[in-house]
């Protein structure tokens, strides 16, 4: 050795001998480390359940932007100590708080503990779900998920995979309508030879009320949002079958190419169901793709008592499911299902270095063969494992029936009150209306605006909005079993109470 070299070399070895350098890497050596990290942690999670009385804590963007932006990114903190006071200041303090009942606005479920604990493994070990060699037991722990999901959806020879959540899994939907329907139709092969020139007469058929990632992903696909056919709902806000195929006929008329229709299960804003067997009977009589977003409505599959109103589901060839929706899951988790599993060849792309065409998938099978917005891609379906193996499949069924009961009930209290218009029952959980006091002349829609600024900013009660013909209205989206009525009640007490203190 060089005598100049070590010398030059001296100052970083030091540094390793001290362990300081390396102190913050998960590895063997580091395990008090890590203990004190994630107990730490947990204790921050803990002190979360217990200090958060109301669902937000009404900070307004200015002053949550300066204190973010007030952090020095460039001098590090002294310790976890330190850190975890920073980030309960910046974030833990002010976050929404999903599990409590005034938290009724959006599609955002309570999470259950086992899948809490799935997600300490999964983070720490931190395998790639692309290919068995960075994931053996979770490749097939994902594989296994998707068989039972498929079971449950009934069907028979499925295929699919885990996606980071539903507008994924439905712009996966409409990829494999527009090749499979470029293939079988044109003899056309989109991957490798781009769009045909047909492809601005394409046209995908949804209801107006369904998600607008359909939209996004007509645009992602190079089809346009122009592809895009609203069909209109019936008095529950459900696609009006008998429009639907109006509405084929009048693009076939124009000399459009009709290739897929979208059926919503659980629309995001009425909780309601599309009518899946009549739209099959429509997507058969035209060959027409049939992709059902179950992204919210996959709940139904767990229960008992409601998993009737998915018949039809099976018939799909392709469907969305959100486990982070409907199945008590933490973001992400979701998942992409195909009918046939020979159609989820077509997004199959080889790269030499990770999953070679010469390769046996037999024996050595590879996940990112099935996806196409993800390479390295999180073990999720360890969360959804752990909580089946743990909990069962009824006791989350229990759960779904008890929300679909209290919704049920919420809509009774809305109805019989003279001083709140619902506008619509739902089959799932989500109930649009609006407060009007009474004997008092006033713009409903800017009343409830108010109302429900004013109590998102006081935090005790977060209800989300939508809009129906232009009129603004209250939502309530209930997907928390631990909420009863008398949670719900008491809420109705405050929009009222604020309702009539804003007129
Ligand atoms: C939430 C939702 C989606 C989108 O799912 P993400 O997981 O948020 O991407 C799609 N469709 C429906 C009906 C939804 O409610």
């Amino acid at each position: 050795m060089h005598t100049d070299q070590a010398t030059a070399e001296a100052p970083l070895q030091q540094y390793n001998k001290s362990k300081l350098l390396l102190k913050d890497i998960f590895y063997e050596e580091t395990n008090a480390e890590y203990h004190q990290a994630v107990e730490k942690a947990r204790t921050a999670v803990t002190d979360f359940l217990h200090n958060t009385r109301q669902p937000f804590s009404g900070i307004k963007p200015a002053d949550i932007q300066e204190a973010v932006y007030g952090v020095d990114l460039d001098r590090p903190l002294t310790g976890y100590d330190a850190l975890l006071e920073e980030v309960n200041e910046l974030y833990i303090r002010h976050a929404t708080a999903f599990h409590l009942p005034a938290y009724i606005a959006h599609l955002n479920c309570p999470v259950v503990i086992p899948a809490l604990a799935a997600e300490v493994i999964i983070s720490a070990i931190n395998s790639s779900q692309d290919t068995y060699d960075q994931s053996a037991g979770g490749t097939f722990i994902e594989r296994r998920l998707i068989d039972w999901t498929a079971n449950e959806i009934g069907y028979t020879n499925a295929d699919g995979v885990f996606t980071g959540g539903g507008s994924q899994s439905n712009l996966m939907g409409l990829l494999l309508a527009r090749d499979h329907f470029a293939v079988k139709t044109l003899g056309h092969h989109i991957k490798e030879d781009g769009l045909p020139v047909q492809a601005p007469r394409f046209r995908i058929f949804v209801s107006d009320k369904a998600h607008f990632s359909n939209q996004k992903n007509a645009w992602l696909l190079g089809l346009g949002e122009q592809a895009i056919v609203k069909v209109k709902t019936d008095g529950r806000f459900r696609m009006d079958a008998a429009a639907l195929r109006t509405a084929v006929d009048k693009e076939l008329g124009q000399g459009n190419i009709p290739i897929a229709i979208v059926a919503t299960a659980g629309t995001t804003d009425f909780g309601n169901i599309d009518p899946l067997q009549p739209i099959a009977d429509i997507a058969a009589a035209y060959q027409l793709w049939m992709h059902v977003d179950a992204a919210y409505g996959c709940g139904l599959l767990l229960s008992n008592k409601y998993r009737h109103l998915l018949k039809g589901i099976e018939q799909a060839d392709s469907v969305t499911i959100d486990y982070h929706k409907s199945f008590f899951q933490p973001i992400s988790s979701s998942a992409f299902l195909v009918k046939d599993k020979s159609s989820l060849q077509l997004v199959k792309h080889h790269a030499d270095y990770l999953n070679p065409e010469d390769q046996d998938y037999d024996e050595l099978p590879a996940q990112i063969n099935k996806s196409i917005t993800q390479s390295t891609r999180r073990f999720d379906a360890l969360k959804l494992w752990c909580t089946l193996r743990l909990m069962g499949k009824h006791k989350l069924g229990v759960y779904t029936d008890m929300m679909i009961d209290t919704a049920a009930a919420t809509a009774a209290l809305l109805h019989q009150d003279p001083e709140f218009d619902l506008l619509s029952s739902s089959d799932l959980g989500v109930l649009v209306f609006r407060f009007r006091p009474t004997g008092i002349v006033t713009d409903l829609s800017a009343l409830n605006l108010r109302i429900k600024q004013a109590l998102f900013f006081e935090g005790t009660c977060i209800v989300a909005s939508t809009k129906v013909d232009d009129n603004f209205y209250l939502k309530f989206t209930i997907l928390n079993p631990v909420t009863t009525v008398s949670h719900i009640r008491e809420m109705l007490g405050v929009i009222k109470a604020k309702g009539y203190s804003l007129v």
